[in-house]
């Protein structure tokens, strides 16, 4: 089966809604993820790996938006209300926000910038 472009890209997901995905994309993969294996994606254990089928990237990585850093950046990209949330992050800054472990610092540029997302949201930070 071939993959759609709104699809979750773990094997056998049938998620397509872009209001429930998360894409990363760090420059040469895309990964769509729906809420229940974006877990999957962070976790490190390799048996996880092979349930992952992202689609090529076509952008280039720009510096974390948070600490500049220049390597290993990613776009965090979701849509909140049908408005496009597009975040460049490090690793530790992705790993920070999709665990909702940011620091009220961290938060508040993010907040400012790109105004409320699910991830930033009420229910993980109370800043
Ligand atoms: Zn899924
Ligand atoms: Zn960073």
């Amino acid at each position: 089966m071939k993959k759609t472009k709104n699809g979750c890209c773990f094997k056998g997901c049938n998620i397509t809604s872009s209001k429930l995905l998360v894409y990363i994309d760090d420059g040469t993969n895309v990964y769509a993820l729906c809420p229940l294996h974006l877990p999957f994606y962070l976790e490190k254990d390799e048996q996880y790996r092979d349930f992952l089928c992202p689609l090529n990237s076509t952008r280039v990585p720009i510096p974390c938006i948070l600490s500049k850093e220049k390597h290993y950046t990613k776009y965090y990209t979701t849509y909140e209300n049908g408005k496009k949330i597009d975040v460049s992050l490090c690793s530790h800054h992705l790993q920070n926000l999709l665990t909702h472990q940011l620091s009220s610092s961290e938060y508040r540029i993010l907040k400012t910038q790109f105004g409320t997302f699910f991830d930033i949201s009420d229910e993980f930070y109370d800043y």
